[in-house]
């Protein structure tokens, strides 16, 4: 198949270790940020097959896994109260609050509903007017154009019943969060594909300028992960701090500036919770003051407890790239996709469910 399997071609791929060997002097580590890649990087061992001098860590490039507990108790929060229609893609119904799930409130009696689109979830608040209708809006900037664009479709139809809990983060402040902590040292950033469909390249070479960190935006096929690290490595034995497209199909410099646009329109930045990384300023969406109309937060009078942790879960520390799914004494015991105690494990992108589908005891 076109674009897929010529970049899972395993000669190119055994010529690309071989030059990452060769290129490969200095010791450095680099950070794949999104869980797409660190999928990728599982499922095709490619931990294991680059030199010792390198060592790749995981961030917290899973939408569903950096949703905060106490955001999640929210959206649960906001199922118990009548009339609510929830709508949410899949990947966020098994996810555990403090104490429920959104399957869990679902098999209670709550409406909530698994949709494939912001339209499939406008067209619920189409046919029940007596109805509320909220969207998670959960995802970074790849999804929010479309959340944004739902708004706006909303607004034009006179859909009044349609609002958007709009957990939405955004990439780049998470990154230099990570950075500024000081827990984990990074000399490499395999910048999100997706992410940069839409941001472009710029905001990444801000985090290098200002960091002194090279990076690099990659697609997700084993051979684009490969690129990438070699351009990488490329990159830290010249001692230089730049930021290279290896995914020139998928972005361009200016990234989408339609969606861009449209995301821009509707919502404004503001600070946003992360799950390990806390408040973190300016890294979510809120919608502005013009379409205040939709905000689920605005709309309905949310009340939750304080947020509790699952207890022994190390997701958060997992997130920050500071332990590996192998330090969780819960992995593959307490802890599994059909049980899951924390969100990487329940997501299909999330560090845990990777390790366990594809070999962990080979990544650490
Ligand atoms: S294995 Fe489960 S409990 Fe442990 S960190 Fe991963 S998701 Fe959390």
């Amino acid at each position: 198949m076109r674009f897929i399997s010529e970049f899972r071609n395993p000669e190119l791929a055994r010529a690309l270790i071989s030059q990452i060997k060769r290129q490969s002097q200095k010791k450095a580590r680099f950070m794949e940020f999104c869980g797409g890649h660190t999928v990728t990087i599982f499922r095709y061992g490619i931990r294991q097959a680059l030199p010792p001098t390198l060592e790749m860590v995981s961030g917290p490039g899973c939408p569903v896994c950096v949703t905060a507990g106490a955001d999640l108790d929210k959206a649960i929060a906001l199922s118990q109260i009548p009339g609510v229609i929830i709508t949410t893609f899949g990947d966020m119904l098994k996810v555990p609050g403090s104490s429920s799930s959104l399957e869990k409130a679902k098999a209670g009696g709550a409406d909530v509903r698994l949709v494939y689109s912001t339209l499939d979830a406008l067209r619920i608040a189409d046919d029940n007017s007596g109805s509320s209708v909220v969207f998670l809006g959960i995802g970074f900037e790849t999804t929010a154009p479309t959340v944004a664009a739902s708004v706006l479709r909303a607004k034009e139809k006179n859909i009044k019943n349609y609002y958007v809990l709009s957990l939405h983060k955004l990439c780049p402040p998470a990154i230099r969060a990570i950075l500024d902590s000081g827990e984990v040292r990074l000399d490499g950033l395999i910048c999100p594909g997706h992410v940069s469909t839409v941001i472009g390249a710029r905001p990444w070479e801000a985090v290098a300028r200002d960091y002194h960190i090279p990076g690099v935006i990659s697609g997700f096929e084993p051979l684009d992960i490969l690129q990438a690290v070699s351009m990488l490595v490329a990159q830290v034995e010249k001692g230089e701090a730049g930021v290279e497209i290896a995914y020139r199909r998928g972005v361009r410099l200016e990234g989408n500036p339609e969606a861009l646009k449209v995301m821009g329109q509707v919502f404004e930045a503001g600070p946003a919770r992360w799950r390990g990384l806390g408040e973190i300023a300016g890294s979510g969406l809120k919608l502005r003051g013009e379409y205040q109309e939709f905000d689920a937060e605005r709309a309905f009078d949310i009340v939750t407890e304080p947020a509790r942790e699952p207890e022994g879960c190390l997701c958060g520390e997992i997130l920050r790239g500071i332990k590996v799914p192998l330090d969780c004494s819960l992995f593959g015991k307490a802890c599994t996709p059909e049980q899951p105690v924390g969100p990487c494990m329940v997501s299909s992108e999330g560090s845990c469910a990777a390790y366990y589908r594809y070999g962990g005891s080979l990544g650490g």
